[in-house]
């Protein structure tokens, strides 16, 4: 199969997912507490976890280990001293509720680790034309 021509389906199928299962490109929002920094083993903004803030947003990268889903956090936070992709507000056809409205950073050298149980607010699927979506797709091929 040439590269160029692996669509979104047969990704995941060589990743072995099932339709059921998290998905890699998916975007989901998050508890701080529950966004966990795989390098500290602490919450990815240990303050905003500390006042119980809601509304991290994360792309799952597709790595599940055993019960937890892996992916990389986005920020708004201008200026953030990490490598980072520059995200734009998503538009996507028909009416999805999605949660990446503002412009932002996802910072691709931080994995964090969130409970597959806390999936619980799903926002959209990234768009297939963007820089992010590239580098996630190169990570497995
Ligand atoms: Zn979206």
């Amino acid at each position: 199969m040439a590269i160029s021509s692996a669509s979104f389906d047969e990704i995941r199928a060589q990743l072995g997912y099932e339709s059921e299962n998290p998905r890699i490109f998916e975007w989901y929002c998050f508890f701080e507490s529950e966004v966990i920094d795989n390098k500290s083993n602490l919450p990815f903004a240990p303050e905003k976890a500390h006042r119980g803030s809601y509304g991290r947003r994360v792309i799952l990268t597709g790595e599940v280990r055993g019960a937890n889903a892996c992916g990389f956090p986005s920020t708004t936070a201008e200026q953030y001293q990490k490598k980072v992709i520059a995200i734009s507000p998503h538009s996507h056809d028909g009416n999805q509720k999605c949660r990446m409205q503002e412009k932002g950073s996802v910072l691709i050298n931080v994995p964090v680790s969130m409970a597959v149980s806390d999936l619980n607010e799903f926002s959209c699927t990234e768009p297939e034309n963007t820089e992010l979506y590239s580098y996630i797709k190169r990570l497995y091929i």
